[in-house]
């Protein structure tokens, strides 16, 4: 059987890898020249390591990627990075049940009302019922107001600007439920797992053809014809891990009321702005830092190097400073420089030793299909891996549910449009 898979992100890897696996003539079409999709990353000259474009980890019970790597034989670090939320008058750890109780911002009483709220969601498997109702409708009911003011409603607004209001409480469910106080991290960067998952759909006999942007699918004959920069090639069947309109806008014979449904998933975009350091630049050498301030022009400041050490990298301290954001954004036209400055003065505010004598280099990364928002009822909306052309089939990021996207789901639901292919 020869199947043709559209992007090499995790979801298009670990389907060419199970194909191929299985004995699956596969070829790999990806518009980019690397494997990795939104987890790929870049290698610096004198780094070691790749950095992820985009702040990357893995949580501990992530059982599909973390089998897949295992499967390859890529080593996973494990590590308990510190993670903090900054207000205007400081940093407060908040990782932990512990660091919770000892949250200053809010009364012992909201403190435990909280406290309790998250460690119920954490027991509770049963989200469906949760995703009737809006997260803040949710968190305002079960943990208080206050608590929604000082912790939750920061994070929400900056996370999902227009939408936070509408983001239903499975979403919020599946956060708390599957984060686990460890984290876990591919040696040499996801970059690298990506590659060691790429070697072996080789050894298999896949094929990868990069800067290959597919611009047309269509039925022909029995078979599904791709259609790249003036080629055609046919296959069997094809698996498409692109976002949903964009799979809608390039395949030819979709019938309507199913473009019509599908068109209007919403999505934001992400810009992280990544800046190599010679010194270390979050206090108390946090990891993960939420900035609780409306203000701030920056959702979460995260640094890698308190993570992974500094010294895959040539010993420069590698910092994110990162955004969702709506697609015709301005940031969305900035250049690094241009983001570099305007974040500076924030920058500084939250650590005043801040300077650009410390600044080796920046870059930018921009992508627009990173975080799928999901509304009330959303499991309605969710499209099937089956399309209504035989043969094709879907299979991206927007079809996670009810966890948050993560490459762990790109794994696993890769794995299952696999399994599907072969039996149909
Ligand atoms: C800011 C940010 C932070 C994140 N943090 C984490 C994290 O900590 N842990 C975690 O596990 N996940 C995290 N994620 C999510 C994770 O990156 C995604 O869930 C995962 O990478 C999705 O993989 P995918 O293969 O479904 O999609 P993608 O990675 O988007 O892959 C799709 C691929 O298709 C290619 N493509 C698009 N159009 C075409 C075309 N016409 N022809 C050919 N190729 C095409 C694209 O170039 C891309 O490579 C994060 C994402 C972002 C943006």
């Amino acid at each position: 059987m020869k199947v043709g898979i559209i992007g090499s992100g995790f979801t298009g890897l670990s389907a060419a890898y199970f194909l191929s696996k299985a004995g699956a003539d596969v070829i790999v079409f990806e518009s980019g020249d690397t494997p990795g999709g939104m987890a790929g990353g870049f290698l610096n000259k004198s780094w070691n390591w790749s950095l992820e474009n985009h702040y990357h980890h893995l949580f501990t019970n992530d059982i599909s990627v973390l089998g897949l790597a295992k499967e390859v034989g890529h080593k996973i670090i494990i590590g308990s990075p510190k993670t903090s939320t900054y207000f205007d008058d400081g940093i407060y750890q908040f990782d932990s049940p512990l660091t919770l109780l000892k949250f200053e911002k809010l009364s012992l009483l909201d403190r435990l009302r909280t406290g309790a709220a998250m460690a119920f969601l954490k027991v509770n498997p049963f989200w469906k019922p949760l995703e009737k109702v809006a997260s803040e409708k949710f968190i305002r009911s079960l943990m208080g107001e206050k608590s929604w003011k000082f912790i939750w409603e920061p994070l929400f607004v900056k996370k999902f600007g227009k939408y936070s209001g509408d983001v239903n409480a499975a979403w919020f469910w599946a956060r708390i439920y599957k984060r686990t106080m460890k984290l876990a991290y591919p040696e040499g960067g996801f970059l690298s797992l990506a590659r060691k998952i790429e070697k072996e759909i080789i050894e298999n006999r896949g094929k990868f053809f990069y800067n290959t942007r597919v611009a047309f699918l269509k039925k022909k004959g029995g078979k599904i014809a791709i259609v790249t920069d003036g080629k055609t090639q046919t296959f069997d069947k094809v698996i498409c891990t692109i976002p949903t309109d964009k799979f809608i806008e390039i395949t030819n014979g979709l019938p309507k009321n199913y473009s019509n449904k599908y068109m209007e998933l919403k999505s934001l975009g992400a810009i992280n702005l990544v800046i190599s350091l010679n010194k270390r630049y979050l206090p108390g050498n946090n990891y993960w830092l939420n900035v609780n301030e409306l203000d701030y022009p920056f959702v979460s400041i995260v640094e890698h190097t308190n993570f992974m050490s500094a010294s895959h990298y040539n010993n420069e301290h590698l910092l994110y400073i990162g955004n969702y954001l709506p697609h015709n954004h301005k940031y969305f036209s900035y250049d690094a420089d241009s983001l570099l400055k305007e974040f500076t003065p924030y920058l500084k505010k939250i650590n005043n030793k801040f300077s650009a004598k410390m600044i080796k280099k920046v870059w930018v990364f921009k992508d627009k299909y990173a975080q799928p928002i999901v509304f009330k009822n959303h499991s309605k909306n969710i499209p099937d891996f089956n399309t209504p052309i035989e043969g094709l089939f879907l299979c991206n990021i927007q079809q996670v549910y009810p966890w948050d996207r993560g490459t762990n789901y790109a794994v696993e639901n890769g794995k299952k449009v696999a399994e599907l292919v072969l039996k149909s």
